[in-house]
């Protein structure tokens, strides 16, 4: 790695540990010229499927909207944010889980939907509301009686 503060090409690792639980290392490194030392922190980078849209259109994934929306869904609701990163770090797993280069956006509404089940009822409806765009009331009651015969 190139040394950051006289771009030297050939920069020696000093010292090299794991953090954030085994996600990062975090590397020291020592220039072989000027003799400067920094840090550097290394993930394993895997790439996130485009998102095909209804529309057909195809967008990078967006970590931000994924997490907008499960948060307006639990607004007021008694969900920790921890239970709501958590669901977002399980649905990005679930994602790159799939392999696929592409994935819809009703696939991931519907990994969103199974975590938010689990999460919160009320905050399940009121995605699954904005989400599948319910016809009309009695579909959206419909769901609704689905999901009480369910307890
Ligand atoms: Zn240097």
């Amino acid at each position: 790695m190139r040394c950051p503060f006289c771009s030297f090409h050939d920069t020696k690792v000093i010292d090299s540990r794991l953090v954030a639980e085994g996600d990062q290392v975090r590397r020291r490194r020592e220039c072989q010229e000027c003799g400067e030392r920094f840090t550097t922190f290394e993930g394993a980078e895997l790439l996130m499927p485009r998102v095909i849209k209804g529309d057909g259109t195809r967008q990078p994934f967006d970590d931000q909207k994924l997490k907008s929306g499960i948060m307006r869904a639990v607004e007021k609701r008694p969900v920790s944010v921890e239970d709501v990163e958590k669901s977002i770090l399980k649905i990005q797993s679930q994602i790159r889980g799939l392999g696929e280069r592409e994935v819809s956006a009703q696939i991931i509404g519907e990994m969103v939907m199974d975590a938010l089940k689990k999460l919160d009822q009320v905050a399940f409806v009121r995605f699954a509301s904005v989400y599948r765009r319910f016809k009309d009331v009695s579909e959206f009651r419909e769901e609704i009686e689905r999901l009480e015969s369910k307890d």
